[in-house]
């Protein structure tokens, strides 16, 4: 057994991210500011997106690109319930209603059929769609956004675990309308706090950029610069959502290493489903030829009718084992708010009721060796040989 306990996630912060931080703090601008703008500059060219805006928190990208698209308190907005609490909690800042959607049967992302249904039965009540690209696996887009062409709605992406993610050769962020990034302190490139909307659309670029600083008129922030005037114009009652340039700072570097990380979770994902491919008390996840996972989460099944303990008790003998592991996610359906709002029982979403009982998140990031890894295959296997049902 592993002597040291292996944390489910560590980030990846090197010498560079350290220095440019140091400088940043002696250079007297701590906001938002030129690291911000460069940035923002880095991001857009690695994503292939025209406009690129940082933000203080992915939750914060989602926020801003469902105002942009005018959301109001009549509309509805499809939302997977196999997702992270922020997905819909930004939908219910405009009083809006999210309505949540099953997951598919093969994979943790939005069952786009469960999707044309509802569609078809509520024409005119939706405004939008946030498909969640689950573990960074690319959602069915093809189909998505040609449900949104049909009916006339917006796609607004939570690509959280989605950097960087392809769909069929195309970048995740360069496809729907609009599309949130988080670089929170566990996600694939981390400013500590801090997120980016991505868009190829003008109109929602200069009303997220304003909405983000105060509703303040262009360039708000160069008023304390040599280029800039004291003059000002509030122009809507906006956020404060601006990423200041010490998490830029640190985000310039982590999006430099952003191809060299996801390499090594190509591998750590890839030895992974290797080691598991015998054990059939274990699913693996997978990902379709032509489309690229970002490898933030490696989510395994249990199928436990062939185990004689539940989910809890292996993840105990993992931590046993000196192995973290967490759950991604619990069902929005299952939490007491959406229960109570809506009045959503566990029988509504069938499958992500079923895989939310069955789903384990195994440690994946670049920090860890090859022995790491090893630790990881050595305990699960261990696990599922002792508590298989022969
Ligand atoms: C992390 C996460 C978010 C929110 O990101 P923050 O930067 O923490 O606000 C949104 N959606 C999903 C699916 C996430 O995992």
């Amino acid at each position: 057994m592993r002597k040291k306990f292996l944390p489910f996630h560590l980030p990846s912060i090197g010498d560079e991210e350290i220095r440019e931080v140091v400088d940043v703090l002696k250079s007297g601008w701590l906001t938002t500011g030129p690291r911000t703008m460069q940035f923002e500059q880095d991001f857009k060219q690695y994503i292939g997106s025209r406009y690129a805006i940082a933000v203080n928190s992915g939750t914060a990208a989602l926020h801003l690109a469902l105002e942009a698209i005018d959301l109001k308190a009549h509309d509805e907005v499809i939302v997977p319930t196999m997702t992270f609490a922020a997905t819909a909690e930004v939908v219910r800042y405009f009083g809006a209603k999210p309505v949540l959607v099953d997951c598919s049967h093969d994979s943790f992302n939005m069952n786009t059929e469960e999707v044309g249904k509802y569609l078809k039965k509520n024409k005119g009540k939706v405004k939008a769609i946030i498909p969640v690209h689950i573990a960074g696996l690319p959602c069915d887009m093809d189909r998505i956004m040609d449900l949104a062409s049909d009916y006339d709605l917006k796609v607004i992406e939570d690509a959280a675990h989605a950097l960087p993610s392809k769909y069929k050769g195309k970048m995740v962020g360069t496809i729907g309308d609009i599309t949130a990034f988080s670089f929170y302190a566990t996600k694939n490139i981390t400013t500590g706090e801090g997120g980016m909307v991505t868009t190829d659309d003008e109109e929602y670029a200069e009303r997220m950029r304003m909405m983000s600083l105060h509703g303040i008129s262009k360039d708000a922030w160069k008023r304390y610069t040599s280029e800039g005037s004291w003059y000002y114009e509030i122009k809507y009652p906006g956020y404060k959502y601006n990423l200041t340039d010490i998490a830029s700072a640190i985000g310039i570097h982590q999006l430099r290493k952003c191809d060299h990380f996801h390499k090594r979770r190509e591998e750590i994902a890839r030895a992974y489903t290797e080691a598991f491919s015998e054990h059939e008390t274990i699913i693996p996840p997978f990902v379709e030829p032509g489309n690229q996972h970002a490898w933030h989460l490696y989510i395994i099944q249990l199928d436990l009718d062939k185990l004689t303990i539940d989910r809890a008790r292996f993840i105990e003998e993992m931590k046993a084992k000196n192995i973290g592991t967490s759950v991604h996610f619990i069902p929005l359906h299952l939490h007491p708010y959406y229960k109570e709002t809506y009045g959503y029982s566990p029988g509504d979403f069938p499958e992500a009721s079923h895989v939310y009982q069955r789903i384990v998140s195994l440690p994946i990031y670049p920090g860890m060796t090859d022995e790491d890894v090893n630790d990881v295959t050595d305990a699960v296997k261990d696990i599922v040989n002792k508590y298989g049902k022969i």
